[in-house]
């Protein structure tokens, strides 16, 4: 399959989605239908995400093994570093090759919820750049390597600066492109777009957003991830907190807007995080491409 890094050569703009495996054999079903609707829209690539601590690795790979095969879509397989030791690391980066996916998002990820005070030892990795290092140095140029980036600073790093130069070692060691958290202001991705520049980072830096669907599970994985819900999401969306059909509406209109601008002022595509389901991102894309 094309690789992720190729679609970037000659300034098209991209559209993909991410999904996550679902826990239940009735949610895969509807999300293979999902994916065949989802494929029919075209985008760049598809991602899929991997349970903490690789609790969800086969079902990952599967899926995008299935979007690849089936659908002819670039898929993107998320991969992240802790909990297993290198040596695990590397079967698992084989296993991946042996499957012909050759685009990985490489990450550190975080202490699964049953196991939430492990740390990295000698033998493991303690950030994803040591991930990308490794991956470029065992595997060469066979994967295209992306890496996570946070506009607002990741939630437990202490300053932008700082987070801005541990984004520019990932780049340094071999990752391809960015695709970042989700954010609510678009200033926070041109600033953080700004320093990056200054560092010399010249890969493309793509805008993970999510289209607001349910008011109350937003602000509680933003805060999770330290995303900032905006006095503007507040005002639109918390006096129609209980009418998710309002909800939809309005969380369209926000993301068509908010996407227009970012393709306006130079973003390389939008990354959706479409949570598994193809409204309202079918109607969102289908509005910025016209
Ligand atoms: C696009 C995207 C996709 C994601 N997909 C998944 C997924 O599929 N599965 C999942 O479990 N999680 C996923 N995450 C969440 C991610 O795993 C967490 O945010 C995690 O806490 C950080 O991972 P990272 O790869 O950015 O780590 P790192 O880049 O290693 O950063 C982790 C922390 O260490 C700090 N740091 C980095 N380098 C250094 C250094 N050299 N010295 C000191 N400190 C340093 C950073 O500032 C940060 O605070 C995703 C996040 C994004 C934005």
């Amino acid at each position: 399959m094309k690789k992720i890094s190729e679609l970037y050569t000659n300034r098209q703009k991209t559209f993909s989605f991410e999904l996550f495996p679902p826990k239940t054999e009735e949610g895969y079903q509807k999300l293979i239908e999902t994916i065949g609707k989802l494929s029919d829209l075209k985008p760049n690539f598809i991602s899929c995400t991997y349970g903490a601590g690789g609790s969800s690795r086969e079902k990952t790979f599967a899926i995008v093994e299935l979007i690849q095969n089936k659908y002819q879509v670039i898929s993107l397989a998320h991969l992240t570093c802790v909990i297993n030791t290198k040596d695990q690391i590397k079967d698992i980066l084989n296993n991946v090759k042996n499957r012909g996916i050759n685009n990985i998002l490489a990450l550190r990820g975080d202490p699964p919820l049953d196991n939430p005070n492990w740390a990295p030892g000698k033998d493991n990795f303690k950030y994803s750049f040591e991930l990308c290092a490794f991956i470029k140095k065992n595997f060469g140029d066979y994967f295209a390597v992306g890496v996570a980036g946070f506009p607002e600073g990741h939630i437990n790093c202490p300053n932008q600066d700082l987070d801005a130069k541990y984004l520019k070692t990932k780049i340094d060691n071999g990752a391809d492109y960015v695709i970042t958290q989700l954010f609510f202001d678009n200033n926070f991705y041109y600033k953080y777009v700004e320093r990056l520049k200054k560092l010399g980072v010249k890969v493309p830096i793509i805008p993970g957003i999510v289209p607001i669907t349910n008011y109350p599970g937003l602000v509680k994985f933003a805060n999770n991830c330290g995303a900032t819900i905006t006095d503007e999401v507040k005002r639109i969306f918390e006096p129609i907190q209980n009418d998710l059909g309002q909800t939809a509406i309005a969380g369209e209109k926000f993301a068509i807007k908010q996407c227009r601008d970012l393709l306006k002022n130079g973003a390389p595509g939008i990354h959706f995080y479409c949570l598994n389901k193809v409204s309202p991102t079918d109607n969102i894309l289908k509005t910025i491409r016209s």
